[in-house]
């Protein structure tokens, strides 16, 4: 992989007095290309971050991430307060907040990342109607991603739709360099330049996250981070990450999703770790890397594609019918559904915000097509409690689940949840984890549905369907809406 120096390292001529450096998601101070330009432009850097003011039930969050979020931004306030500066939270729309703020510094400039989804997007556009209406400098900067979206396109200059020429597009292209830590961003604003108190769930009238949500802020981030690299996960990549059970994988989705580190520092230390390394490990590593490129193609497909949302991104399978009930889906969501590794992954889910990568594939497949409910449930389900819950990723992976994706996956490729527990989990160590219920169970009764008719321990229920039956329902579903549309 060639590597290259941050292209936005911009600064102004002479330092400004006074500019606003909008925290959006870039949640730290190390290779924050925003912050950075900010702190090099100006005397004083005012940061200010502007929470949402919606109010109890919301469709696409919940407890467990804005739980994140308050941890971060708290880590945040007492990175920023120990170099002398002063966090600012205001609740509002980001050009409500950021149009005042303004007026009270008497700022020259707003400083930010630049966002991918729709609504991002559209908040950007009123920044800068906002920016030019002020008279006052609009400067947006490459952050999330490695390679924006209108970077990585086919030859005739068309957004890919499979993954595969994307990521090998992707891989090829130069890689950025990290920045260093941002040390001063000059004197904290005025004390008449009033801040809310951090939020607590209570700001959304959320009831508490449970427990077992992972520690949020830049430093618990960089532990993960330096967690992957000197343990062998990174070089045990490729050989375990399918395994639900232990740490097998990076958990660094919520700290990319906040921000909390930076893609290009990731990127290179992974890159350093591989120096030297065998061959077997050199693999591992950009196995690794290569699913970071999965993360900036559903990015990109979002981008390039935002009727994804609302509907299918396979034409083919637009208005499609999914008749699943409501009553199953509720049975999904409780992790009752009598498939031991559905009800582990959905049990992870609920207790922690996480769950690995193959069983979200299991549980997603499951619930489209073994029970055949809409995917779009199961996405709002998702983002509802995934501590790294993000749009782009979420929508792909609820696709590419469901068969409609942008994928090479065909809708025919059903998972059978059964062979897929003996093939990842033979010894039921990640489901006696999450179902208390089957502690005590033979590891053999977690493979195969029950022949005789009985609940494999008490208090467990049976199998809501049998999985073959339900197979051949979504390929006739499939079959017929084909037929429909000729
Ligand atoms: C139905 C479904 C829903 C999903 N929803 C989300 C979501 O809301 N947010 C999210 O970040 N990922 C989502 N994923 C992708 C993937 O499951 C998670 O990124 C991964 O499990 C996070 O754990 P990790 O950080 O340990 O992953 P690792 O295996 O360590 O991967 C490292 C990073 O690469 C990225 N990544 C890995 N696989 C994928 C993938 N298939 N698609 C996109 N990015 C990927 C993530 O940023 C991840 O943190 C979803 C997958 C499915 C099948």
């Amino acid at each position: 992989m060639r590597l290259r120096a941050t292209a936005e390292r911009n600064t102004l001529p002479m330092p400004l007095p006074v500019v606003i450096h909008w925290f959006r998601r870039d949640l730290r101070l190390t290779d924050n290309p925003a912050l950075h330009a900010a702190a090099a432009a100006a005397v004083q850097v005012v940061p200010v971050y502007a929470l949402s003011s919606w109010r109890g039930q919301h469709g696409w969050t919940g407890p467990i991430r804005q739980q994140f979020l308050c941890g971060s931004l708290a880590s945040l306030a007492a990175n920023l307060q120990a170099m002398g500066s002063r966090l600012l939270v205001r609740t509002g729309s980001a050009d409500e907040v950021l149009e005042k703020l303004v007026v009270e510094t008497g700022a020259q400039a707003i400083f930010f990342n630049r966002d991918y989804d729709p609504y991002g997007r559209a908040m950007e556009k009123k920044i800068q109607s906002l920016c030019d209406r002020l008279g006052i400098e609009c400067r947006s900067f490459q952050d999330r991603v490695m390679h924006e979206p209108d970077q990585i396109l086919t030859g005739d200059g068309n957004p890919y739709r499979v993954y595969t020429p994307y990521s090998r597009n992707w891989l090829a292209q130069e890689k950025a360099q990290p920045l260093p830590t941002v040390k001063s961003l000059g004197p904290a604003a005025a004390e008449n330049i009033a801040s809310e108190a951090l939020p607590t769930l209570n700001h959304w009238g959320l009831p508490a996250a449970p427990e077992g949500v992972p520690e949020a802020g830049e430093r618990a981030a960089r532990a993960r981070m330096k967690q992957l690299i000197e343990s062998d996960i990174l070089f045990g990549y490729k050989e375990k990450r399918d395994l639900p059970e232990g740490v097998t994988t990076s958990h660094l989705g919520a700290d990319l999703r906040f921000g909390l580190i930076g893609i290009r520092e990731l990127i290179a230390r992974c890159e350093k770790t591989a120096v030297g390394a065998t061959e077997t490990q050199r693999t591992s590593v950009q196995t690794y890397i290569k699913e970071l490129a999965w993360r900036e193609f559903y990015l990109a497909i979002l981008w390039h594609f935002p009727e994804v949302f609302e509907h299918e991104f396979n034409p083919d399978w637009r208005g499609m019918s999914w008749p699943g009930s409501q009553e199953d889906f509720a049975a999904w969501c409780q992790g009752r559904t009598g498939f031991p590794i559905v009800d582990a992954g959905i049990r992870q889910l609920l207790a922690t915000g996480f769950m690995h990568n193959r069983v979200r594939m299991i549980v997603a497949m499951f619930l489209t097509k073994d029970l055949h409910c809409d995917w779009r449930w199961g996405e709002s389900f998702f983002m509802q409690h995934l501590v790294d819950g993000e749009n782009a990723s979420n929508n792909g992976g609820w696709q590419w689940s469901a068969g409609t994706g942008a994928d090479a996956a065909p809708y025919f490729r059903i998972q059978n949840p059964w062979t897929q527990t003996k093939r990842y989990d033979p010894e039921g160590r990640y489901i006696k984890t999450w179902v208390p219920e089957l502690k005590n169970t033979a590891a053999s009764a977690l493979l195969e549905a029950p022949k005789d008719g009985r609940p494999i321990a008490s208090g467990y229920p049976l199998p809501m369907v049998e999985h073959s039956a339900e197979r051949d329902r979504t390929m006739a579903l499939f079959a017929q809406h084909k037929a429909s549309r000729r």
